[in-house]
């Protein structure tokens, strides 16, 4: 291999850029390498910019400040008893004893990179949890103060995926739009890293078993750019392919995902599975019940706070209170021992103007109507002719809720017993669980849709791609949903999606930094 057969270089190649790959480009830059961040769309930020940016770092020295009597050693017997032997306890370790470190660097080497504590239950019971949560948040930003560094900025869910352009751009940043603008202004102070849009990586270049470089597809022709000490792949995971969506979780498509249309297609999974590399977790995703839009997408459907989910035999299947990943995986399972999807209806009273949770964004009720995905009758029997579900089955299904209700106890699903029911109805239970009784009823379909996959390339501790041998492809390093999720198959709290893919960007930097020498 000769400079001449390369069009560019850099020290570290990082393939999107997401909060993984943010976060292993600024770490990276941040450690004195150059760095070149490659983006496939035409905007910075991926599905993080979309998130709510929770981030899950147990025991971090913002949450602890905050008053919250967090540790590494309470998080790591939460996480490690829920995950069991089903991820390497190495990575569960190491995630975990990272998170603290990785908040103070950030925090310590940018005045932009700013979190705050805002509570957010922990979404399983067992020791070590917090109800009110250990919940690590970016603070908000006035867009303004970020200058041109968020020109390039992927909108809002709102605007992107439902054309809802009302209040965009916003004055103040919050979630992850904070999460990406806070970055992007922060490395705006590391002279030695760039960011290139448009610019989808397609192929991994490896010379004698080690990726040295990446090839763009670039809008005039292909580009071979080396990397002299190695690629990071933080390309999100393969939700917005809809063949592997048929594939690996026996959906009709992708149109589900609440994440970016048509952006995260696994592109660098299949390329790191082409080196050989060993994969996980591929029949896994960040579930949760989505409400399906009018324009065939899904909005992610978060904090529940009434009505009940019934299938097409009118029949409760589920708590439908629990954390949204608890609630997708009970719908996973519900289509998955019917042969496939199943319509699923939230069934509501009116004493919520629409329907009650957090919904980005929220619903148009008329939209909805014509749609036929919103409809209300003034009698159980009425509305399930409407929506199709056997007029007994339905009656039955609210006389026996009903009667629990009345009663204070869910005797089928156990609703309103655990704190994250309760806590967004601020710990009310007669508002987590009373009888349907304020006519009309109403129906709103509800789909399994998902906040990104995460099964991928199977990664050590370094955040190396490891072969299915477990010896690492030197050179390739992966993080974020492009890695097999060290949480299997378990979404412990609010921010373990961008809390482990921030952790394993950030020891793929310092790995290529501290230990890796230049090709
Ligand atoms: C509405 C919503 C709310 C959420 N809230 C939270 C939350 O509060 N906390 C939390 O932890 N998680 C949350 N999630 C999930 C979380 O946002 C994602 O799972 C996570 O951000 C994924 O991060 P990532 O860096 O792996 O991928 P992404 O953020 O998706 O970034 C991947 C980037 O790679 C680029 N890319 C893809 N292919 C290529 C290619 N071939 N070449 C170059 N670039 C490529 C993409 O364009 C993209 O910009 C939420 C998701 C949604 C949709």
């Amino acid at each position: 291999m000769t400079s001449l057969e390369w069009d560019d270089e850099a020290e570290v190649v990082v393939v999107g850029s997401g909060a993984a790959g943010l976060s292993a480009a600024y770490t990276a830059g941040r450690s004195g390498l150059d760095v070149l961040v490659l983006e496939k769309s035409g905007a910075f930020g991926g599905t993080t910019a979309y998130s709510g940016a929770g981030i899950w770092l147990p025991g971090n020295h913002v949450v602890r400040e905050a008053g919250v009597d967090d540790s590494v050693e309470l998080g790591l017997e939460y996480l490690t008893a829920l995950v069991g032997g089903r991820t390497p306890e190495n990575l569960q370790r190491t995630y975990v004893e990272t998170g603290p470190e990785l908040v103070r660097f950030l925090t310590d080497t940018s005045p932009w990179l700013r979190f705050i504590h805002t509570p957010f239950p922990d979404y399983f019971p067992g020791k070590g949890r917090f109800d009110l949560g250990r919940g690590l948040f970016p603070a908000p930003v006035e867009r303004a103060d970020l200058g041109d560094a968020v020109d390039q900025l992927r909108a809002t869910v709102a605007v992107d995926t439902f054309g809802l352009t009302a209040g965009h751009p916003a004055d103040t940043l919050v979630g992850g739009q904070a999460l990406i603008g806070r970055f992007l202004r922060a490395l705006k102070d590391v002279d030695n890293v760039e960011l290139r849009a448009s610019s989808p990586v397609t192929e991994l270049v490896e010379v004698d078993g080690r990726v040295v470089g990446v090839v763009v597809d670039a809008a005039d022709g292909p580009r071979r750019i080396a990397a002299r000490r190695g690629v990071v792949l933080a390309a999100g995971g393969f939700e917005s392919d809809a063949q592997a969506r048929r594939d690996q979780h026996n959906l009709p498509g992708s149109d589900w995902t609440a994440g970016p249309v048509g952006v995260n297609t696994g592109d660098l999974i299949s390329a790191g599975i082409a080196l050989g590399a060993a994969t996980d977790l591929l029949d896994e995703a960040w579930w949760m019940p989505a409400v399906l839009f009018p324009n065939g997408r899904a909005a992610f459907n978060v904090g529940i706070q009434d009505g009940i989910f019934v299938g097409p035999d009118g029949k409760r299947f589920a708590n439908e209170l629990q954390p949204y990943d608890r609630m997708g995986h009970a719908l996973k399972d519900y289509y998955d021992k019917r042969g496939g999807y199943q319509r699923v209806w939230w069934i509501l009273d009116s004493r919520h103007p629409s329907p009650p949770s957090y919904m980005q964004p929220a619903p148009d009720e008329a939209a909805f109507r014509e749609a036929g995905l919103w409809v209300s009758a003034h009698s159980a029997p009425e509305l399930a002719e409407l929506i199709g579900v056997p007029v007994d089955a339905l009656v039955a299904t609210l006389t026996r809720y009903d009667a629990d209700a009345a009663a204070g106890a869910d005797t089928e699903f156990h609703r309103a017993e655990d704190p994250y029911d309760l806590f967004f109805v601020r710990f009310d239970r007669s508002k987590a669980l009373h009888p349907f009784d304020q006519p009309p009823f109403h129906a709103v379909q509800i789909v399994l849709g998902d906040l990104g996959t995460k099964g991928g390339l199977c990664i050590d501790e370094a955040a190396r791609v490891v072969r299915v041998d477990g010896t690492p492809i030197e050179g390739l390093y992966a993080a974020g949903n492009t890695a097999a999720n060290v949480t299997g198959a378990i979404y412990p709290g609010p921010g373990a999606p961008i809390g482990t893919g921030m952790v394993w960007g950030y020891r793929a930097a310092r790995h290529i930094a501290e230990v890796v020498a230049p090709v």
